[in-house]
Parts: structure tokens; sequence; C-alpha cells
């Protein structure tokens, strides 16, 4: 059990999901848990939370944690896990060179744990091999970023945000993925008539919020973005001195533009927009010198993503819309801390401090580090890596907070690949890492929010403190501190003498100073100085630090770019092509994202009810054009196949999907569900510049399932169903639930998952074999231990009936006889949770509406929906929409 901390004062800390990098107050309440705030006082959301955010105080037990370190699946002492790490580095590089190991990161790292992982393999191993799951978030940013500044350079803010008069959303579906920011710029359009672009494939709940919605064809933003630059030409608005003074590149970049997008008939065409909306958007961006771009993963997810990030940045460079208050290109970065990994240089093509490998930056660092042996070279990006494992090329690998055998492309390849490694240690908070834990001969227990010290970065290059406000639970350390202890055992305890993570984060600093002389963008030596009182006090700060001459804290207003000739590149892209083409096997284009309540692999959202009670499956999206002929109706059951794996997923006909396009989210795999792991269904082409895998554009094809039963479980401890059965767990109060649904008869199904089942505590069957209905009630002291209900059809108002009777103390006689025999629920299916703070129904908000209410705050006074941390306001503003 953890204790208190501090207590009873709230502890400052940052939310763990998004690169928002929301401030949070977290007040420990001595039992392991924690009330959780929004912080008022830190500027990336003065005080606001989302949803996820809101719901972490529910994600804190220890129930699913790893506790102890591992070897060969025994518990072991960290002293011998250590050893066994080291030991076999050692050995490895002895016998096959520094190339043969690796180290795998995460955005979940902190800065000064990334920092230790990099110098220890680019310092002193000698190899880049040394990647971080950033790669499959931002890597085309930060790609985009140094072709045209020189530096991976964010050279804007949230505050622009607030006085930009257009705002462009691309590839993002900020309400959902990046919610507290998208409050931030509805407040400026509803407050200060900021106009919104959302160019999205698909319809979102982002639409909602959007004065103009391009359902854009995949792949073609890169057109789209060139058309702008003509017109940008076209109308007289290039600023001429800024460009002569500051930039290079023009004329070849807009050539190129030209050819990509010679008239508006060939952009309409490309991009599957009307004329009429191209045109909307092409005047408003001429017209409005206030323009912020954002962009997220449907731009950088995608094989030609780095192009697309620079189509966009010749548009800002062009007018000089960059550094100036309320305009420039803004990347969403979607870990927490992916800005502080590349501050560091967690990608395996950056040295540290945003440094490369050019020969004189190899020796800085060198000599900064006193490294024996330098990594002159770029290391393995993600996907190459896991190639080279699965080759056995890379016989070590250490792979911290991260899951490549889920949220890679082709992961069932990087599954099989990892079986080929000689030896492999992962660095876990939780049991629940699917396909890791079981090939690990070490496994390391991980210090996880909440319990860990240090810094992390969002994505307006501000660092803020992440704080422990909990003592660590079992044997869980930082992981740090675990890399600093391999480290010493090979042999480099000169180079690693750090006790704490302040003292880390001063060398880092140091080191961005070092030699700096406003060279390069990443400079915060004006923290190298602080006492570990000063680091445990650091309030939110901006980089630079010292703050620039001008006092200004964004970059580029007046050029000063840090490429060798201090101007910019514009870039000539290449024409826009999906590297994939569909074919008659595999006719549709399948979409990956995330869902508003949860994030990743879900090993944290998963825990908590309500984060649970929004979405509970895996699902595709289709058009109901396109699931017409295929007989697809909405709650259907479909396989979807790609040339690499296969998932079972619920459909959900959706009329805001683009006809020839399928999105499945990516958050279930094969411990959260049977058939539902997405991200073996990529294909994982990548960016020839940035290594980024495509994600968003894999050729596929759809078939309906024939279940005939359908069903759910609700128990008290993890219940493992086989694998053919589809299935998704879900968090319930008080133990877990999952639903599920079959081919077979329920008779069938109902005698197959009996074996599943526990025994203990009294047992109940009822078969109603007209009905086709069985039920299974398991009671201990007139508590339910375990519920199963099998039928032929899905009953959704039996299970919220028997989610809030397993959540009750006791079950009284009526509950018992409805469970067992009666129409649970009433079968009155009030539809899925919306507002999951309050846990508003649609059905409720749906009659809310129908008696009258006519806005936001109405729906708010009449059922309380929206009236919390507002992430479910986009659904609420469609619902007033329908109607
Ligand atoms: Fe966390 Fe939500 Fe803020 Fe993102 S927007 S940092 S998920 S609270």
């Amino acid at each position: 059990m953890n204790a208190i901390l501090r207590a009873p004062a709230g502890v400052k800390t940052t939310c763990p999901y998004c690169g928002v990098g929301c401030g949070i107050i977290a007040t420990p309440d001595g039992r392991g848990g924690a009330a959780i705030a929004g912080d008022p006082e830190h500027p990336a959301n003065f005080g606001a939370l989302c949803v996820k955010g809101s719901a972490l105080g529910e994600t804190l037990g220890v129930e699913k944690r790893l506790l102890h370190p591992m070897i060969d699946r025994q518990r072991t002492t960290w002293r011998r896990a250590l050893d066994r790490i080291a030991a076999e580095f050692t050995k490895t590089i002895a016998e096959h060179g520094p190339d043969s190991v690796a180290l795998y990161l995460s955005g979940q790292l902190l800065t000064e744990d990334y920092y230790v992982a990099n110098k220890l393999m680019k310092g002193y191993v000698g190899s880049a091999n040394c990647d971080t799951n950033s790669r499959l978030c931002m890597a085309s940013s930060v790609a985009g970023h140094r072709r045209a500044f020189g530096s991976d350079t964010v050279p804007g803010c949230y505050a622009d945000l607030d006085c930009a008069d257009l705002i462009v959303l691309v590839g993002s579906n900020t309400a959902w993925c990046h919610p507290v920011l998208f409050q931030r710029m509805q407040k400026s359009r509803d407050q200060r008539g900021a106009r919104i672009v959302n160019i999205d494939p698909r319809r979102t709940a982002t639409t909602q919020g959007a004065d103009l919605h391009l359902a854009i064809k995949p792949g073609m933003d890169g057109v789209l973005f060139s058309w702008v630059l003509v017109c940008l030409a076209a109308a007289g608005k290039f600023n001429w001195d800024f460009i002569a003074q500051h930039t290079t590149g023009l004329e070849q970049a807009l050539a190129e533009a030209r050819k990509i997008a010679p008239d508006l008939a060939s952009v309409a065409s490309a991009t599957g927009l009307s004329a009429d909306d191209i045109s909307t958007f092409a005047d408003w961006f001429c017209a409005t010198p206030r323009t912020v771009t954002c962009y997220s993963q449907g731009v950088n997810q995608s094989a030609q993503g780095t192009d697309k990030v620079n189509a966009i940045l010749n548009c800002h460079l062009a007018t000089s819309r960059i550094g100036r208050e309320g305009c420039g290109p803004l990347s969403l970065t979607g870990q927490p801390n992916a800005m502080g990994g590349r501050e560091v240089g967690g990608l395996s093509n950056q040295l540290a401090a945003h440094m490369g490998f050019s020969p004189v930056e190899v020796d800085r660092v060198q000599r900064f580090w006193n490294a024996p042996r330098m990594a002159t070279r770029e290391g393995l990006k993600a996907v190459d890596l896991f190639d080279a494992v699965a080759q056995g090329r890379i016989k070590a690998l250490w792979i911290l907070h991260t899951n490549p055998a889920v949220s890679l492309p082709r992961a069932d390849l990087v599954r099989g690949g990892l079986a080929r490694l000689d030896f492999l240690a992962i660095s876990e908070a939780t049991q629940h890492v699917d396909g890791l834990l079981d090939r690990a001969h070490v496994v390391l227990p991980a210090s996880p929010w909440g319990e860990k010290n240090g810094t992390v970065t969002n994505s307006e290059r501000r660092i803020s403190r992440q704080r422990a406000f909990l003592n660590p639970a079992g044997e869980a350390k930082p992981d740090w501190w675990a890399i600093v202890q391999v480290a010493r055992r090979m042999g480099f305890a000169q180079g690693f003498p750090y006790q704490s993570a302040a003292e880390i984060f001063r060398e880092h600093a140091a080191l961005s100073a070092f030699e700096n002389a406003g060279t390069r963008d990443f400079d915060i030596g004006g923290l190298s100085g602080l006492t570990d009182e000063e680091f445990d006090e650091l309030a939110p700060v901006q980089w630079p630090r010292p703050a620039r001459s001008d006092g200004a804290s964004r970059f580029f207003a007046h050029g000063g770019f840090f490429t060798p000739d201090r101007k910019a590149r514009f870039i000539a892209i290449a024409p826009p092509a999906l590297r994939e083409a569909t074919s008659k096997t595999m006719p549709f284009v399948l979409n990956t994202g995330r869902v508003r309540d949860h994030w990743h692999t879900m090993s944290r959202t998963g825990l908590s009810p309500r984060l649970s009670s929004h979405i509970r499956e895996p699902f595709v999206e289709i058009h109901p054009d396109d699931a017409g002929p295929l007989a697809l109706a909405h709650g259907d059951y479909a396989q979807v196949r790609t040339g690499h794996a296969v998932a079972t997923l619920r459909v959900v006909l959706s009329p805001g999907q683009q006809r020839g396009m399928l999105f499945a989210p990516i958050h279930w795999n094969d411990m959260t569900s049977g058939g539902g792991r997405v991200g073996a269904l990529a294909s994982g082409w990548t960016d020839p510049v940035s290594g980024q895998p495509e994600t968003k554009a894999t050729p596929a094809r759809i078939s309906r399932c024939n279940m005939q039963s359908f069903g759910f479980v609700l128990a008290r401890t993890r219940l493992d169903l086989p694998r053919w059965l589809a299935h998704a767990r879900f968090a319930a109060a008080g133990g877990e639930g999952i639903v599920f649904a079959s081919a077979c008869k329920p008779s069938e199904l109902h005698s197959l998952l009996s074996n599943y089942l526990p025994n203990e505590g009294s047992r109940a069957n009822v078969t109603d074999d007209a009905l086709q209905m069985h039920r299974v009630l398991m009671t201990k002291r007139q508590r339910i231990e375990t519920l199963l209900f099998i039928g032929p059809d899905r009953d959704e108002p039996a299970l919220e009936f028997a989610l809030a009777h397993f959540g009750a103390a006791a079950l009284d006689a009526n509950a018992r006889r409805t469970l067992l025999a009666g129409q649970a629920g009433g079968g009155i299916d009030l539809g899925p949770v919306i507002c999951a703070c309050n846990g508003i129904r649609a059905a409720v908000i749906q009659t809310v509406i129908a008696a009258g209410a006519l806005d936001l705050s109405a729906i708010g006074a009449a059922c309380k929906a929206g009236t919390s941390c507002g992430s479910c306001k986009p659904e609420l503003k469609a619902m007033l929409a329908a109607g």
C-alpha cells in the first residue's frame, strides 16, 4: 500500500497523458490514492482538466503493478537483475559490437531518464541504436522543423491560440486528443469570433467546433497546402522582405507547388474536396495574418509526413506568420514528454541538446561528457530497429515504458522478432504488457506517474516538474536510477555519478548551453545552477532560459534560424501519393487513431470505470453506404483484414466516415481484448526522412461476422477467456467486465465458457431454452462474485443493471431474481455514457433536448451533462445539431 508522502498539502505535478502538459494538484488521501484537481496557476491549462486528467485518481491502485524485479519470471533482487542486464549488454557488445544492442524508450519517460539513457548508449556504448516510441508520434514534425528551420523548434506557444483569428487543425481530432487546448480554441471562437478549420478525412468531435470541415482524401494534405502557397502568391500575400532576408528556396518550392496544385479543378480532384470549400479555406488563409496551423498525427503518421509538415511551414514562412503573436505553425505532440525526449536526443538520429551527428557536434558532446566511445552516426529508427531485431542483428534490447509488440505497425512481426533476441530486459510499472513480460529475461519494476520525480516538456516548449506524491509501491524505482546502476556496472561509473534527478537536470541544462552562444535553439543554461531546493520548487518555464535578448517567448519573428546561414529553407515537396494503393481484394483505406477517454494501450486509463464507460469495445467505423452492400449493420461484428493481420471489431456506422475508408482505435491488445489488436493491422511504410511509419492508410477489407451469441461477464478478479472469442475487457467498480460475441449458439457457448468461470461461492444457474438465455450467478456473503449472461442478442440494459448491482455491497432478493431470470434493466437501452464525469447517458440528453434545451448551458442545467471537465461538449453539440 502506498503511503502519504506529503500531506495534507497538495503536490503540484503534471498530467502523464497528452502533450498539452496540464498542471495538476494531487492531494494524497493517505490510503494510496489522491484527489486530483487542475492547477489554476499552470499556464498550459489554468486549472482545466479533461476527463482523462480528472480521472487520474482512479488509476493509482497497486493491484496490477509490477512490484519486484524478476529474472526468467522468478522474483529476484534489484542487485541481481541489474547485474544481469549489465553483464548481458557487456558480453553482447564484446562479441558483436556496439550496434548489436539497443534501447527503446518512451514519451512516458521523464527528461532525466531519457538523458542518462542517451548518454549511456551514445556516449559510452558507442551506438545510436537508442530510439523512442515518439518516433511513431511526431518524428515527421521534428524532421520538418529541422529541414526548414535547421533545428527542431516549435516557434509559437499556446497563448497564440487566444489571439489567432484563424486556427487550422490538420490531421488532428483535437477535441478528443488535446481536449484542454480545444476548449481554449473554442473559447477564442465563442468570445472573439476566431474561425476554426478542421482538415481531416473523418468528421469527428473536433468538426463540431469548426467553421469549416475539409474531408480531405487521405494523404493529400500536401496538395492542399501547395494550393494555399500558390494562392498566397497570387493574392500578393508573400512578405518579400522577410523572404529575402531570412529564407532561401522559395522559387523552387513554389514551382513545385504549382506543379502539384496547378489549378482549382486539379486540387479538387486530388483532394476530393469541393472547389467552393477549397476556395473558402484558401481565401481565409490568405486574408488572415493571425493564423495558427496546428497539426498532429494525421500529418505525422504518414509515409510523406515530413513533406506534409514542410508544405504547412512553407505557407507560414512565405507570409512571415511565424514567431509573432497569434500566428505560426504549432505541432501538437501526442505524448507527455515527447518534447523532453527530443531535447536530450531520444530519437536515434539526434544527439543530445538538439544536436545532430556532424563531426563538430559529436566532438562537442564527446568533450562535454568526456565520453570514451561516442556514436558517430545515426542509429536505427524504430521500425528499422525492430526489423533488425527480427533479423537477429540486434541481440540485446532494453525496452522502457512502452510496448512495441502492440503499438508498432506490423506488431505481429515485432512480437515474433522479440523471440529471436538473446536478451530482453524491460522496465515497466504494470503487469499488463501484452506480449512482453513472458519474453523478457529481466523485468524491472519502474516507478510510474505519482511516484517519480523529474521534468517533462509540453508542446509549447514549457518545462514542468512531475513530482512524486506517493511513496514507491513494492520495490519500484525510478528509471534514471536503474539506468545509472547498469551504466556503473558496465564500467562507466565516472560518467554516471548522479544521486538525484536534479543532478541530471543540471548537467542536461549545462550541456544545452555548452559552446552554444546562440547557435542552437535549445538552451536552458540559465537553469543549470539550480540547487536541489530550487529544482524541487521549479515553476513551469518555457525555453530558452535565459530568455532571448529581445525578451520574446517565440522564435523566428525576425529570422535567426539555426541553419548555417541563419536562413530558413523552403522545401520543394514530392508529389503527394499514398505509399500503398488499395486493390480489389483490399478496397478500403484503414485509418487508425484514438478515442476520447483512453490513452495508448490503456495500461492506466483501463483501470478507471469512469473512463471505461464511454467506449467499451474496439470498433471499426464505416460509412453506411459502404456498409450496406456488405450487409453490415450498426452493432454487428466484422473482421478487418490487411496484408499483416486480422482483427474482429464492433461495427459503427458513421456518415462522418469517408466512403472507402475505415477507422479503428489503437487502444486494445490481446490482454484487453480477443481480436481487437489494431496495431498489428498497420502496414508500417516509413517516411524516407523521418522514419515515422504510415499508420493511417493501410489497404484493408472488411466482412461481416455471423455472431449468434452475445453476452458479458462481471468478475472480481481477472478472468482469462479464450482467444478465439471476440471480447473486450473494461474496468467496473469493484472488478472488471468483459463483453463478448461468438459464432457459436448460446447453449454451446455456455458450456464452453463455463470452464473458464471460477468455482467459488454459492452458484446459481438458470437456462431458458426457449429464449436461448443462460445466466450464472456466483455470490459470497450476498455480494456478486461472478455473473455471466449469454443470449441471442446484445442486452445493454441488462449490462447496466448488472453493473449497478455488481458495485453494491449486497444483492437484494428482487435484484437477484431479475438477474437470474428477469428482464434486467427493463429492456430500455439508455445508450452510451456521453458525459463520463457525471455518468449521463445519450438517452437522457436526448430527452432533455426534446424537452426544449437549445444550448449547452440548458443541457447542463437540466441534467449536468457537460458541466464538469467539458470533454463531452463536442458530442453534446452534435446531439443538439441533430435535434
Ligand atoms: Fe492530461 Fe487532458 Fe490535459 Fe492532456 S488535455 S494533459 S490528457 S488533462
